[in-house]
């Protein structure tokens, strides 16, 4: 029983006077300074004093690395059919509904083509505010369709990740886009084309352990979190106290996992060299299934 019952109402904030129109300011949550939002968008999402990389969204990305922001778009209908019927907190089918009307996207990753300092390029962007990015069967099915359009298309292939991991609510179905990804990876290094994998943050769970640990070139933006297992759970396991800066870019740069860390406003022109260096140096065979050329000899 309460002691005293409240017979009025609660003060309402005047929220429309003292409130700044969403988005126009953004504070840094790496050094605290407010940017305006413009300045921001126009750094390429990068803090202009201490370099923090914002989270970009899928099309950000492809509109930074393609020519003239531009690209054609495939697969966009592609939706989940729920295939368990998953509940936990809510059903994943509401949990859907309200990603792809917050998003306007049908899952968590844009695939485009379009050019790259005039190179023909086929990318794959993930999504992060779909359901943290994660890779459920759709995910799959579109990466492993932009594998098989640059493949048909003779030309690279570029993934930008930024995933939870694998998608729960899809169980096992989830878990197997891994080997499907990996298997249509595989036919296009047959063929010769180079696969460039950029790591944002965050790349955890199975796409860590699959597609984006692929490339052969493994790109990391600064500071991003790349990793497997959550540290607290390696920490339990291992029974060791983890190094400062474990699963960061940097950490990873340093014990050989990715080859190498760039800042995002240099990303274009490094990807502008890497492809040309990489097209020269393996021409792409006639045939895609053939078996992988033989090592060269002096
Ligand atoms: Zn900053």
């Amino acid at each position: 029983m309460a002691w005293f019952k409240k017979t009025r109402k609660p003060i309402k904030a005047n929220e429309k006077s003292s409130r700044v129109p969403e988005g126009l300011w953004v504070k840094c949550p790496s050094c605290g300074r407010a940017i305006y939002n413009k300045e921001l968008v126009d750094n390429a999402q990068v803090c202009l004093k201490c370099e923090h990389h914002f989270r970009m969204s899928a099309a950000e990305r492809l509109k930074l690395l393609l020519d003239g922001g531009q690209w054609t778009e495939h697969d966009a209908g592609l939706r989940s059919t729920d295939p368990l019927k998953f509940t936990d907190t809510k059903p994943y089918r509401t949990r859907l509904e309200t990603s792809i009307k917050a998003t306007r996207l049908n899952d968590a990753i844009i695939v485009g083509s379009g050019r790259l300092d005039d190179v023909p390029v086929v990318i794959a962007s993930m999504e992060y505010s779909f359901i943290g990015g994660s890779m459920g069967v759709v995910v799959g099915e579109k990466i492993t369709r932009a594998a098989e359009m640059a493949l048909e298309s003779r030309c690279p292939l570029i993934v930008v990740s930024c995933s939870g991991g694998a998608r729960m609510m899809e169980g096992a179905l989830s878990l197997m886009q891994m080997a499907k990804i990996s298997a249509a990876l595989a036919r296009l290094d047959r063929a010769r084309l180079p696969y460039l994998s950029i790591l944002t943050d965050p790349t955890t769970g199975g796409v860590t352990a699959s597609f984006a640990m692929l490339g052969d070139l493994n790109i990391a933006e600064p500071k991003a979190l790349i990793g497997f297992a959550g540290p607290r759970v390696i920490e339990q396991t291992i029974r060791q106290k983890l190094p400062d800066g474990f699963q960061r870019s940097e950490f990873l740069l340093d014990h050989g996992m990715i080859d190498v860390v760039i800042d995002r406003r240099e990303l274009k022109g490094l990807f502008a060299r890497m492809l040309r260096m990489l097209l020269v140096s393996r021409p792409a065979t006639p045939d895609a299934t053939a078996a992988p050329a033989p090592a060269l000899t002096q």
